[in-house]
C-alpha cells in the first residue's frame, strides 16, 4: 500500500491563531500557563487535520513558537552567554533569543534559503559544548501520541544546522559537528523508545552541493549517528535537487526525502543512478512552495518513471518540503476571482490531493473523476486570463527595449544640471512614519465607515504635512510618503490586473509577523495610473523635485505567487511593461526623478551558484525595460537595502540606473569597499544611517561614512540619504535624524 508523509505543516493557524496566542503572552494578556496550553491545543489540532486526511507520516517538532532553527539550538543547549543558562524550557530565555531583551540584543535573523520565512542565526564558539537541553521535538512527540497519533519526529540535522550558524571559525567544523553526533543519537534513541518508527532529518543545505571534503565530514557525521539507531530514519532535502545524491545512497537511512516539484534534477538521478533497493523514497511531488492546484495526471507520471527504478512498496508520497511556505487559510471565503479559485491549492488542499492519489493509487476508482478533474483546469486558459496584445509585446521586444539612448555621464550631467543639484544631495528613500491615525483610517476606509473622498483628503492632508517637514529640514529630493500604500508590493498588485490580493492568505514570515503574498495568476496590464495622483499633487506643492516612487518589476515577482504556465522571466517583462507606462505617465506630467525600489533582487537568486547567471540576465532586463524610454533628463534612480553587494555588483551595475541608493550604516560603511573594487561610477545614495533601530545618529558618525565614501567615489557622484524607508519609525526620532543627515550633508559641502 502507497503512503502519504507531509514534510511540514504551517504554524501560524487557519486564522493566524499562534500569531495573537503569541502577542497575548507577549503583553502580558495571558499568563504562560494558559499560552503553554493553548500552543499545545494548536500543535495538536494540526496532527489530528492531517491524520484526518490519512496522512502515514505526520510531522511533529516542525511546529515551533518561534522558529525551528532557534529550537535546535535552544534544544542543544545553544544559547549565548547573554541571554543565561536555562535548564530546560525557560519562555523568557526562549523569547529574549528571538526579539531581544532590555539587557541582551536577539539573535540575528536572516532567510531560510531561497524563502521569505527568516530564522535565528545560532552562534557557535570554537569551544561549544553541547547537550540535550530541552527536547521540543520529543514532548510534541510525546503529546501527539498521548492523543493516540503516532507522529514522525522532525529533526533539522547538524549539518544544515552547523552551516547556518555563524561565530565558529570554519576549521572548526568538523570538530563541532561530530561533538553533536552523540547528542543526536541521544535524542533520536530517547524517541525511539516512546515509540517513534520514522524520523525525519532535514538536511537541506544539501541542495547548494558539497565539496569532496565537506561530502566527507557529512558522511563521517551520519556513520557516527545511524549505526546506533534502529527507527526507519529519512534524510529529507528540499528547494533543489541534490547534486550529489548518489554519493549518498551507501550511508545507512533507510530512506531519502527528494524534491520533485523545483526541478528535474532529482528526478533524472533517479532515472539515471542505481537507487538502492532496500531503501525507501519519499517522493516529494506535491508543491509546498507554490499555490497552484496539482495536476494529479501529471504527477502519476512521474510516479510511474520512478516506478521503473523503485519498487512501488518502496515510494512514500509527499510534499516537496514543508507546507509552511503556503498559506493555510480556507481561499474560497476570499474574493477572489471564480476560475481562479479552482486553480488554488492551499496547504489543506495539499492534504487532500495527497489523499487523492494515496486512494486512486491503491485501487480505489472512485476517486479516477477528481484525478481528472485535476488535469482539466489546467486544459484551457480562462479567456479573461489571457491578453494577447501583452504576449505580442513580450514577444516582439527588441535588443533597443532594454537600453537608454544616451550614456551615463550624458544624462547624468544634464539630470543634475537641470535639477540644479549641487555636491552630495539630500533624500529618503520614499516612506514616511505611518501612524496608528493613519492605520484606523485605512481600516475605517476598506471596511467601508469612511468614504473614498474623506480617505483621499485625509492621504493628502498627510502629504501636504510631510512636504512642509521635508521643506522645513531642508531636504534637496522630496518624496511624498507613501502613505496610500500598506506594502510597497500589495500595493501594486491591487491595482494592476491579473494580480490579485488576499484577505487571509497568510504566510509566516518570521515569528508572529506574517506576510499576504500577491497572486499572478493572468497576463498582466495597467488599466489606469497607478502613482500619478499622489505624486502630482505632491509635487504641485513644492518647488524642490518629488520623485515618482515605484517598486520594480523583479521585487513585484519575487515577493508574490507566481504563475507556472509561463516562464517566470515572461511575467517580469509583463509587469516592466506596465511599469514603463506608468514611469512615461510620470515623466509626461513634469516629475523628473523616479525611483524603482529593486530590494527583493537578490532574492530571486537560484541557489545553486551555476544556475545564477540566466536569472541575473532577465532579472536586469525586466529593470532596464521599466526605464528604458525615458528622456535623458529624466533620472532613474533605485534602491536595494541589503549589505551582499559582493556578489552582485556587476549586475547593480548593469541595471543602469542613474542613482542607487544602498545601505552603509549597519556594515559601516565597509560595502563602499566593494564599490571602490569595481570602480562603479554611476550615482549612489549611501545608507548614512539604521532604519532598523529608534536611535538618532549623530552628525559626526554620519559625517564619517561620508568621508570615507569621497575616498573611493567620485564626490559628484555621492547622494545622502537613510538606509531604508522610514515607514516603521516614529516620527520622534525621524525628525532629529534626518536633522542631523542634513547637516552632515551641508559640512561636506562646506568642506569640498
Ligand atoms: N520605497 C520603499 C519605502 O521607502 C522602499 C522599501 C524597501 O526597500 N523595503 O518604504
Ligand atoms: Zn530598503
Amino acid at each position: 500500500m502507497l503512503k502519504t508523509s507531509v514534510v511540514g505543516y504551517p504554524r501560524i493557524g487557519e486564522k493566524r491563531e499562534l500569531k495573537f496566542l503569541l502577542e497575548n503572552f507577549w503583553q502580558d494578556k495571558i499568563d504562560e500557563e494558559e499560552f503553554i496550553s493553548k500552543y499545545h491545543e494548536l500543535e495538536l489540532s494540526r496532527c489530528k487535520l492531517q491524520s484526518e486526511f490519512g496522512i502515514d507520516l505526520i510531522p511533529v517538532g516542525d511546529m515551533s513558537m518561534y522558529d525551528h532553527v532557534l529550537d535546535t539550538a535552544y534544544m542543544f543547549g545553544v544559547i549565548p552567554k547573554r541571554f543565561g543558562k536555562p535548564n530546560g524550557l525557560d519562555l523568557s530565555v526562549y523569547f529574549s533569543m528571538a526579539r531581544g531583551s532590555k539587557d541582551a540584543p536577539a539573535m540575528e535573523m536572516t532567510k531560510w534559503f531561497d524563502t521569505n520565512y527568516h530564522y535565528l542565526v545560532p552562534e557557535i564558539d570554537d569551544e561549544q559544548n553541547f547537550y540535550l537541553n530541552y527536547p521540543f521535538v520529543l514532548e510534541s512527540f510525546k503529546r501527539a501520541k498521548e492523543a493516540g497519533i503516532i507522529t514522525k519526529p522532525v529533526i533539522l540535522g547538524g549539518f544544515t544546522f552547523l552551516k547556518l550558524s555563524k561565530s565558529y571559525s570554519s576549521k572548526r567544523f568538523k570538530d563541532l559537528l561530530l561533538k553533536l553526533a552523540p547528542i543526536y543519537v541521544e535524542l533520536i534513541q530517547l524517541l525511539e523508545k516512546e515509540g517513534a518508527q520514522y524520523v525525519q532529518i532535514d538536511e537541506p543545505y544539501l541542495v547548494l552541493g558539497l565539496t569532496s571534503d565537506e561530502l566527507k565530514i557529512f558522511r563521517e557525521f551520519y556513520y557516527n549517528i545511524l549505526p546506533y539507531l534502529s527507527c526507519k530514519t529519512i534524510l529529507q532535502t528540499y528547494f533543489e535537487g541534490v547534486p550529489e545524491l548518489e554519493m549518498l545512497y551507501e550511508l545507512p537511512f533507510k530512506g531519502f526525502g527528494l524534491d520533485f516539484c523545483r526541478s528535474d534534477e532529482n528526478l533524472n538521478k533517479i532515472l539515471n543512478t542505481d537507487f538502492p533497493e532496500n531503501k525507501f523514497l519519499v517522493a516529494g511531488l506535491i508543491n509546498g512552495r507554490n499555490i497552484w492546484k496539482s495536476d494529479l495526471t501529471k504527477v502519476i507520471k512521474v510516479l510511474d518513471k520512478i516506478k521503473t527504478k523503485v519498487h512501488p512498496d518502496r515510494i512514500i508520497l509527499s510534499t516537496s518540503c514543508s507546507l509552511m511556505f503556503i498559506p493555510s487559510s480556507d481561499k474560497n471565503s476570499e474574493d477572489f476571482p471564480k476560475e481562479l479559485i479552482n486553480r488554488l491549492s492551499f496547504a489543506k488542499d495539499r492534504l487532500k490531493e495527497l489523499y487523492i492519489l494515496k486512494e486512486f493509487l491503491n485501487g480505489n476508482n472512485s476517486f479516477s473523476s477528481k484525478i481528472e478533474e485535476s488535469h482539466k483546469i489546467w486544459e484551457k486558459t480562462p479567456g479573461t486570463f489571457f491578453i494577447e496584445e501583452v504576449h505580442n509585446k513580450v514577444k516582439n521586444l527588441k535588443k533597443e527595449d532594454f537600453i537608454r539612448k544616451e550614456p551615463f555621464e550624458e544624462r547624468y550631467k544634464v539630470q543634475m544640471d537641470e535639477l540644479k543639484l549641487g555636491l552630495f544631495p539630500t533624500t529618503t528613500i520614499g516612506s514616511f512614519p505611518q501612524t496608528k491615525e493613519l492605520r484606523a483610517k485605512r481600516a475605517a476606509f476598506k471596511s467601508g465607515t469612511i468614504s473614498r473622498e474623506e480617505y483621499t483628503s485625509y492621504i493628502k492632508s498627510l502629504i501636504e504635512d510631510v512636504i512642509k517637514k521635508q521643506e522645513e529640514l531642508g531636504l534637496d529630493v522630496f518624496v511624498h510618503g507613501e502613505f496610500e500604500r500598506t506594502d510597497m508590493v500589495e500595493f501594486f498588485g491591487e491595482k494592476l490586473q491579473g494580480f490579485t490580493t488576499s484577505k487571509f492568505a497568510w504566510v509566516q514570515s518570521y515569528g508572529s509577523r506574517c506576510v499576504r503574498p500577491p497572486i499572478i495568476y493572468a497576463d498582466i496590464k495597467r488599466n489606469a495610473p497607478m502613482t500619478l495622483d499622489e505624486i502630482i499633487y505632491a509635487q504641485s506643492l513644492t518647488k524642490k523635485p518629488v520623485k515618482g516612487m515605484l517598486t520594480g518589476p523583479v521585487t513585484i515577482l519575487n515577493w508574490s505567487f507566481v504563475r507556472e504556465d509561463i516562464p517566470r522571466e515572461e511575467v517580469a517583462y509583463q509587469i516592466a511593461l506596465a511599469l514603463a507606462e506608468e514611469i512615461l505617465d510620470l515623466e509626461k506630467s513634469g516629475i523628473k526623478i523616479i525611483q524603482i525600489d529593486e530590494p527583493a533582487f537578490r532574492e530571486g537568486l537560484p541557489l545553486r551558484k551555476s544556475n545564477r547567471e540566466k536569472y541575473i540576465d532577465w532579472a536586469i532586463k525586466s529593470f532596464r525595460l521599466t526605464n528604458s524610454n525615458v528622456k535623458k533628463n529624466t533620472q532613474i534612480h533605485t534602491h536595494m537595502c541589503y549589505s551582499e553587494f559582493n556578489e552582485m555588483i556587476d549586475a547593480i551595475y548593469a541595471m543602469d540606473s542613474d542613482v542607487i541608493s544602498i545601505e552603509a550604516s549597519r556594515s559601516k560603511g565597509d560595502i563602499l569597499e566593494v564599490f571602490e573594487k569595481f570602480k562603479y561610477d554611476h550615482g549612489i545614495g549611501l545608507g548614512t544611517y539604521d532604519i532598523h533601530s529608534p536611535r538618532v545618529p549623530s552628525v559626526s558618525e554620519i559625517l564619517e561614512i561620508l568621508e570615507r565614501s569621497i575616498k573611493v567615489i567620485d564626490k559628484k557622484l555621492i547622494w545622502v540619504n537613510p538606509d531604508c524607508g522610514l515607514k516603521t519609525r516614529g516620527w520622534e526620532e525621524t525628525i532629529p535624524s534626518l536633522k542631523n543627515m542634513v547637516e552632515a550633508a551641508k559640512i561636506m559641502r562646506a568642506r569640498y
